[in-house]
């Protein structure tokens, strides 16, 4: 056991005081405590508090050794050149992981860029759900208890003409909860051609695994067939699943069984028919010019008894699951014990109900809700915006690289209209070598600003689709973050 230290100096300490020691490094380095006299510890110790500013003192005093030794020697090391260090690495060590990035890629629904983003209606909500006690759980007519589905499901019955819903953490736990609750140790009958796998961890055959559900897979990949739904059901069969293939399609010779036909046989078998939409939206896209998607009031018309969907996919709300259909299936997945694992919290609920309630406003949607608003710009206002940024892009790029505007193609994202692209237009940037390492460089370069760009590289060139950026000025702005190195185009 070592001996306490004296109060207010501990053990460690001792060792770096200089105090006339000479440094065995080649380089005289300065002692803790002259560092943290310097100007920039002083701001550090401001904004990051003492005990990490001595920490990262120690730190790169220690970093500043350890190079020093066996250097040739060298003037002493300014206690302020170590001052500074510790303040950027401090500052480095506190700016946010999640970073706000500049989604340029084309994709409007980027599962890795965090998919929708929210309503200026459904931010203000969740602000106040976050500053203060809400009503989650609280009957404020009765006093008594209340359930936190309450806040949205009038909503979600008259946007869907459902009898019944209910809303858990996203679709892959509603696909899960409701497998897990009418198909427990029975049979789930699904077809072939429709065990998908989305963004790698959401693969059906293993949700079903998980849910405890057998998986019946019949039909082939291109061809399911009533009858193939016929001969598997058994007095072991617990549902029918049918699931949009959202990220991919069969084509040629093909068949599938429509999800009327498929009710009216659960019906007659007395088994529930289960709709997994994927993405699913509320409105009718073809209204806003865009090609037709199944709405969720569709599909409860075709007579599923269960319709699963996403929140944060065409919605364009927070990341939410919703389970709508016959109320008899649903009161029994919420008695489900894995609800309570599921659910969703006070924020995103807020988030959600005001959401949903600019649907009442088919007018305005476009307008108030973002994934719409993008979804539906006209690629010629997109050229035109290219036209004016390209100059302005251009001067903060430097002689190293050449921009122009270019006709390209967005993409929807997140399974939702795999094959249909919308015509866009944004800037295509070029290294003036031509060479793919300046290319790579440059991409490498506006993923490393204090506000990355992200673009997408196509054709030797790395493109900046404009379709999601709402203001040329913070592409601008981001731009000039950028070190004269990137501007040259060496890599
Ligand atoms: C996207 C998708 C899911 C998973 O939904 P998340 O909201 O990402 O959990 C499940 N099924 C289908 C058909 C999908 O397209």
């Amino acid at each position: 056991m070592s001996e306490p230290s004296p109060a207010g100096v501990r053990a460690h300490d001792a060792g770096d005081a200089p105090s006339g020691a000479p440094e065995p490094a080649s380089r005289r380095l300065p002692s803790v405590d002259a560092v943290l006299k310097t100007e920039a510890a002083r701001a550090a110790r401001e904004r990051h508090g003492r005990a990490a500013t001595t920490a990262a003192v120690r730190t790169v005093i220690d970093g500043a050794r350890a190079t020093a030794r066996g250097a040739p020697p060298a003037a002493p090391l300014a206690p302020e050149a170590l001052g500074a260090e510790a303040l950027a690495l401090l500052d480095a060590a506190a700016a946010p992981s999640l970073k706000p990035v500049l989604n340029l890629t084309g994709t409007v629904l980027h599962t890795n860029l965090g998919r929708a983003i929210l309503a200026e209606e459904a931010v203000a909500a969740a602000t106040v759900a976050m500053r203060q006690a809400v009503a989650l759980e609280f009957d404020l007519s009765g006093g008594k208890r209340g359930e936190r589905d309450d806040h949205v499901r009038a909503l979600l019955l008259e946007l869907t003409g459902a009898e019944a819903a209910t809303v858990v953490n996203n679709n892959a736990a509603a696909v899960l909860i409701t497998l897990n609750t009418l198909a427990a140790d029975r049979d789930s009958i699904v077809s072939r051609g429709e065990l998908i796998e989305i963004g790698g961890a959401f693969r059906m055959p293993e949700i079903m695994a998980r849910a405890g559900t057998r998986l019946r897979e019949i039909g082939t990949t291109n061809r399911t067939h009533l009858r193939d739904y016929e001969g598997a059901l058994t007095a072991e069969t617990g549902l029918i699943l049918k699931v949009h293939t959202s990220n991919y399609r069969i084509e040629g010779f093909t068949a599938e069984v429509s999800a009327r036909d498929l009710a009216d046989l659960a019906r007659a078998h007395g088994v529930p028919l289960v709709n997994d939409l994927g993405s699913g939206t509320l409105c009718d896209l073809s209204a806003y010019g865009l090609v037709h998607e199944p709405t969720v009031r569709e599909a409860v018309a075709e007579g599923a008894d269960i319709v699963t969907f996403s929140g944060d996919k065409l919605l364009g709300g927070p990341q939410t699951g919703f389970i709508v259909g016959r109320a008899e299936l649903i009161a029994r997945i919420n008695k489900n014990p894995m609800k309570r694992a599921l659910r969703v919290d006070k924020i995103r609920l807020a988030a959600l109900e005001a959401t949903l309630k600019l649907y009442r406003d088919p007018d305005r949607l476009a307008a108030r809700l973002p994934t719409l608003r993008f979804l539906t710009r006209k690629a010629a206002d997109l050229a035109a915006e290219a036209e004016r940024l390209a100059p302005e892009v251009a001067a903060r790029l430097g002689a190293g690289f050449t921009v122009s505007v270019v006709a390209c193609r967005s993409q929807i994202g997140s399974g939702a209209l795999p094959l249909e692209t919308l015509e866009s237009a944004g800037l295509a940037l070029r290294p003036a070598s031509g060479s793919g390492r300046a290319l790579a460089a440059l991409s490498d370069a506006l993923r490393r600003l204090p506000v990355p760009v992200i673009g997408r590289v196509d054709d030797q060139a790395l493109v900046l689709d404009l379709r999601c950026l709402d203001d040329g000025a913070a592409l601008l702005a981001a731009l000039d973050a950028l070190p004269r190195e990137a501007r040259h185009g060496l890599a």
